[in-house]
């Protein structure tokens, strides 16, 4: 008798494999175990069973395994089927899918790097033989390949020691990322050591000469008898009504000490749930319709407008399934934003809280991954960005996607390229679970669902607290440049409103949706403008490190003092990102704290995290920033909201340009008035009757969606139809144009459906390979897996072609 075992390799492979295995271990093995298999010439991999089977494989001769590497499974069923679900609808190899869903830690192969982890404590007299044979070769090596290490232990099966070395922390791989996740630091302060004397601290107050540094002391020793509790930067200024700088000014004369302290640890005892949470009855209404409208509808749309207290609902929604004992995945766009979250779900729900995301490191990953598979308590409600849908739930009741309008919930690349919130609907539905998506702004799609009857629709229009909804007001840049109304790319009507928003020691926020100084340097002797070498691009100045740049391959160089054509000194900027906005302000308001929150001061450990914290604490007046500012963040103190330049952002080529505009401007006005007034927001435009800006002003988002609708229709777009985008690549020119002219050829011959292209897109070539596109749109009634069949024969039959088969191409189904 044979018996076999089919099996994923982690590879972009479109095909599963077949193992030879004994008697013994055909009844050991469970479907979802990890299996260490050779593959290739003398490569081994962590494959995963999906079958047991005695089909011996006709095309080639079954190999055998190298060993089993789980005593039970890690993956479940549920799991295996989503994934197969999503290489079929998203056109990619079931490898791609294992590959991205696996913590790497848990896909260990011969090219897998390791090193020692000098964290952590060695007891070496604890090691086994194998175990002391790796820690030692480290010592002379700083890292070995698993291949290596096979050499070193004289034996394939080598695979479980390592992951013991993994587990122990004693090594761990060298592409992990190794910063770890950190949740918020708080700004306390307490008085001087040297205060603690009575007779030193009265001194202190009668030697006091600011009576508001008086008043400050005085009042810290209040709210340290009413609270008993640390007092945080925040609290005090917001109590005394001071500035930051108040503080700062008597922590550098040493009479206050400044410490830190982490949000979770102050606010909560982790394992008591204290927070009752109340609904308004706005919001107790909102959460009734959802209740009822999963009675009959699998999925159900939150539309609420910004500061609508949508976090209230999800959090009590997620207490009726957590109390039937379901777990429940809680998707964010953003995982900049998970701190926020798990401070205020970890207030409700304990330690039943659980985060997954990329900056996690490889451990803690795993960790996750574990207490999911066994339904831990410790990991009922997961808190992730899209990979988290990867995880081994057996047991999902509801799972939240969050601000599902935004395009970070599709995965660009690699593949899978999949829709989180749309393979999060598809996840449910295998668990009979129910999916609610929130936004103030949601997709066209998905707003079509929900009132073409296939999602629940719930509307929220009130803000929590009946605040009222920020004022817009427009700003005709073409009139206030033509009465000379301006001051570099500010109007006299913001600044009146920013000087304003000072004057109340109210905090401002100002958007401009580009980064750098300028995103065009031009001679104004020749015209010429410095481009990209390897792309079709031209670079953007960066004033701060005077340099030009490129924004797709990250080249940069100095920048020229004089044109390379003409010689000519006479440069100009075109345009304005937000370093200048940032510079200009500073000329403006001396005497403010400005900070800049763009990718190029976000880039560090935490940093976005610091931005937000040091605004949060009111260490800064103006945050200046791109459209990191329009995430669901919550400011308690922002009075008015700046959008320097409403027009680039509707001139995009993309057909879902409007309706970005309109969500992130929508987005960015509601981070003003969130407390208990009303917010202001200024648009500069040179098009104030522009539709979409007339739509953001009136808050009218049906009016944007009908519009919208409407043109989506008469240009065969999504809701109507489904695209499919293929992106061809190559460096040469020539052999690119031809191929993807014979693909768009064969595409159009054999589809009875819209091909658009071959297209160079705006940007034709970037890190030196050009760039070409095909467009596939099918109908609603289109059967789509057959249109996808046909289609992935043409891309099998274009591989075949020899001169075409050094062409890549990608396949984006329901591009985004
Ligand atoms: P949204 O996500 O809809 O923009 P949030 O959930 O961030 O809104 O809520 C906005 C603000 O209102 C938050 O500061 C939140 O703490 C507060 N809030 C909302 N609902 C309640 C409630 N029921 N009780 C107390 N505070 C609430
Ligand atoms: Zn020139
Ligand atoms: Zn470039």
């Amino acid at each position: 008798m044979n018996y076999f075992i089919e099996v994923i390799v982690p590879l972009s492979l479109p095909k599963t494999f077949t193992y030879k295995v004994s008697e013994n271990e055909f009844a050991f093995i469970k479907k979802g175990m990890r299996i260490a298999v050779p593959f290739g010439k003398n490569k081994i991999y962590t494959a995963l069973a999906i079958d047991l089977h005695q089909n011996e494989p006709t095309l080639y001769e079954a190999k055998e395994i190298h060993q089993i590497l789980d005593e039970k499974p890690i993956v479940n069923e549920f799991q295996i089927n989503h994934w197969f679900w999503i290489a079929s609808y998203y056109m990619c190899n079931i490898g791609d899918v294992y590959r991205g869903a696996l913590p790497s830690a848990l896909l260990l192969e011969s090219e897998t790097i390791i090193s020692q982890n000098k964290e952590t404590f060695v007891d070496e007299t604890s090691f086994t033989d194998d175990e002391f044979l790796i820690y030692e070769a480290l010592q002379h090596q700083s890292s070995l390949k698993v291949e290596n290490i096979i050499d070193i232990l004289n034996k394939k099966t080598v695979l479980p020691v390592i992951q013991k070395l993994i587990n122990k922390k004693i090594i761990s791989l060298q592409e992990e990322i190794q910063e770890e996740y950190k949740p918020k630091l708080v700004k306390y302060i307490r008085l001087h050591e040297q205060y603690q004397k009575e007779e030193n601290l009265i001194a202190l107050l009668d030697g006091l000469k600011s009576e508001k540094r008086k008043n400050l002391v005085l009042q810290y020793f209040q709210l340290q008898a009413q609270e008993r509790q640390p007092v945080s930067v925040k609290q005090l200024t917001e109590t005394t009504q001071t500035s930051a700088a108040i503080v700062k000014g008597l922590v550098d004369k040493e009479i206050f000490e400044e410490y830190f302290i982490q949000e979770d640890r102050v606010n909560f005892d982790k394992n008591k749930v204290e927070n009752e949470l109340t609904l308004s009855q706005t919001q107790q209404q909102a959460f009734d319709e959802i209740v009822n409208s999963f009675e009959e509808k699998e999925v159900s749309l939150l539309h609420g407008v910004t500061s609508s207290g949508k976090t209230e609902i999800y959090t009590k929604l997620i207490e009726n399934y957590i109390a039937e004992g379901k777990q429940v995945l809680y998707l964010l766009s953003e995982i900049a934003l998970t701190t926020q979250l798990v401070a205020r779900l970890t207030q409700h729900f304990g330690n039943k809280v659980a985060v997954f995301h990329s900056k996690y490191s490889n451990n803690e990953r795993v960790e996750v991954w574990n207490n999911v598979n066994q339904n831990a308590a410790s990991a009922q409600i997961i808190i992730g960005a899209r990979s988290a849908l990867f995880l081994p739930f057996s047991n999902l009741g509801l799972i939240i996607v969050d601000e599902e309008h935004e395009q970070t919930f599709k995965q660009q690349d690699p593949a899978p390229r999949y829709h989180a919130r749309d393979a999060a609907i598809v996840l449910a539905n295998a668990h009979l679970a129910k999916v609610l998506l929130g936004s103030a702004t949601p997709s066209i799609e998905t707003y079509y669902n929900a009132t073409s009857g296939k999602f629940g629709l719930i509307t929220l229009t009130e803000r929590f607290g009946k605040v009222q909804m920020p004022e817009i007001e427009l700003v005709d840049l073409k009139d206030s440049y033509f009465r000379k109304k301006m001051k570099g790319h500010f109007s006299l009507t913001l600044i009146e409103e920013i000087t304003e928003a000072f004057a109340n020691n109210e905090q401002v926020i100002l958007f401009q949706n580009r980064r750098g100084f300028s995103p065009v340097l031009e001679c104004m002797t020749c015209g010429h403008v410095p481009q990209c070498p390897q792309c079709d691009v031209s670079l953007t100045y960066h004033k701060y490190k005077n340099q030009l740049r490129c924004h797709y391959c990250g080249y940069s160089m100095a920048k020229p003092t004089n044109c390379h054509v003409c010689s000519s000194v006479d440069l100009e900027t075109k345009g304005f990102g937000t370093e200048q906005i940032e510079l200009e302000l500073a000329e403006l308001f001396p005497q403010k704290n400005i900070k800049r929150m763009d990718q190029d001061t976000t880039r560090g450990k935490y940093s976005f995290e610091k931005i937000i914290d040091s605004f949060k604490n009111r260490e800064i007046d103006v945050l200046v920033g791109t459209q990191m500012l329009a995430k669901g963040l919550d400011f308690d103190n922002v009075s008015l909201v700046g959008i320097m330049n409403a027009d680039n952002m509707l001139y995009h080529p993309d057909f879902r340009a409007f309706e970005r505009s309109f969500q992130m401007m929508t987005q960015v006005a509601g981070r003003s008035g969130r407390a208990e007034k009303r917010g202001k927001v200024i648009i500069q435009t040179y098009n104030p009757l522009h539709n979409i800006i007339q739509q953001v002003t009136n808050n009218d988002y049906e009016g944007m969606y009908k519009e919208q609708l409407y043109e989506r229709k008469i240009y065969y777009y999504p809701p109507f139809y489904r695209l499919i985008k293929l992106t061809l690549k190559h460096r040469d020119f020539e052999k690119l144009k031809e191929g993807s002219m014979w693909l768009y050829q064969v595409l159009q011959q054999n589809l009875t459906i819209p091909v658009l292209g071959p297209e160079e897109p705006a940007i034709g070539r970037i890190r030196n390979e050009y760039i070409r596109t095909i467009m596939i749109k099918m109908p609603g009634d289109a059967s789509i897996q057959g249109t996808k069949k046909t289609i992935q024969k043409i891309l099998n039959s274009f591989d075949l072609v020899s001169q075409y088969r050094t062409i890549k191409v990608t396949v984006n189904v329901d591009f985004y």
